[in-house]
């Protein structure tokens, strides 16, 4: 039988969907009605187990799973160990300590001696241990954001992302403690047709994430200002330059990182750049 590798992906929540685009976009995919617990892919030897996120990091240690994809706030508050393969870079979140208006915040410090409700005491105890506070943590498995009106807690440490919940629940975001986003986690022991197959999707993924950050451009320009506009384009090592019809023009192309995109696309702009095209990279090898 074909050997195959297994990958733990959250059934249904704020990771599912983005785990499973990413995975499609490496050109795999899977056949199933509703979300059933297992499903087998197409495009490539691999079958998914879907659960519930806190359950991701004990399967992928006890190998019921090989790899999982989870939030790095799981991964750190299982206490598990096991290979960080990639930082998926997606659902990410904070942790952060929000207090009550009439609560003067100052610092880790002034949690000293207080109740903190939070879903993360693993994570929360490390950090207050690490600044030297003491306090009591309220362990609650959800709803955090109610526990200080509700009269449980003095204050409450919780993965945010906008703060809007927060809000609408008489708290402020008082300081980030810490940050997290989704995980591509393995089992330290896999064996050598699983490790294999994990290094043939790693280059799938790198490829995908690699390719999310660029944009290809592609413009006409005075050919008198071809090294100009490559100087500006920086970071690569020529662009492809092709000859116009009109002499004095030439055609360019080149992907660019997407956190200079505008800055470039102005300077371009400013040498005379005229037809500037701009297109997503599906994947890309550096
Ligand atoms: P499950 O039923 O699988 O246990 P859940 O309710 O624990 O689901 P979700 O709310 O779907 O989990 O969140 C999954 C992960 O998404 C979190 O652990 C975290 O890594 C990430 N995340 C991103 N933004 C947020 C947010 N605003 N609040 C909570 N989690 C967030
Ligand atoms: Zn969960």
């Amino acid at each position: 039988m074909e050997k195959t590798i297994s990958i733990a992906v959250q059934k249904s929540g704020r990771l599912s969907e983005k785990s499973l685009d990413l995975i499609r976009s490496c050109g795999i995919d899977f056949y199933a009605d509703s979300r059933v617990l297992k499903a087998r892919a197409t495009g490539f030897p691999l079958s998914f187990l879907f659960v519930r996120d806190d359950d991701i990091p004990q399967y992928v240690a006890d190998g019921v799973a090989d790899i999982g994809i989870v939030g790095r706030n799981e991964y750190d508050e299982s206490g598990i160990s096991l290979d960080v393969v990639r930082d998926l870079g997606f659902a990410s979140c904070r942790l952060s300590i929000a207090v009550p208006h009439s609560f003067d915040y100052r610092g880790l410090q002034s949690l000293e001696g207080k109740r903190n409700a939070t879903s993360y005491p693993n994570i929360l105890s490390r950090i207050l241990r690490e600044n030297d506070v003491k306090a009591d943590i309220v362990v609650v498995s959800g709803s955090v954001e109610i526990t200080v009106d509700a009269g449980v807690a003095d204050a409450i440490a919780d993965l945010v992302s906008t703060g809007t919940t927060l809000k609408m629940n008489g708290l402020e975001e008082a300081e980030c403690i810490y940050r997290s986003s989704a995980l591509l986690i393995a089992n330290p022991d896999l064996d050598d047709d699983c490790r294999l197959l994990l290094d043939r999707l790693l280059e799938r993924i790198d490829a995908v994430m690699l390719a999310r950050h660029k944009k290809y451009i592609l413009f006409n320009l005075p050919a008198e200002k071809l090294d100009e506009a490559a100087a500006v384009i920086g970071g690569m090592k020529s662009p492809t330059v092709t000859p116009l019809m009109d002499k004095g023009w030439v055609s360019v192309q080149s992907a660019v990182d997407e956190s200079r995109f505008w800055a470039v696309f102005e300077r371009l702009k400013a040498l005379g750049a005229e037809g500037i095209l701009v297109m997503n990279i599906e994947k890309m090898t550096e």
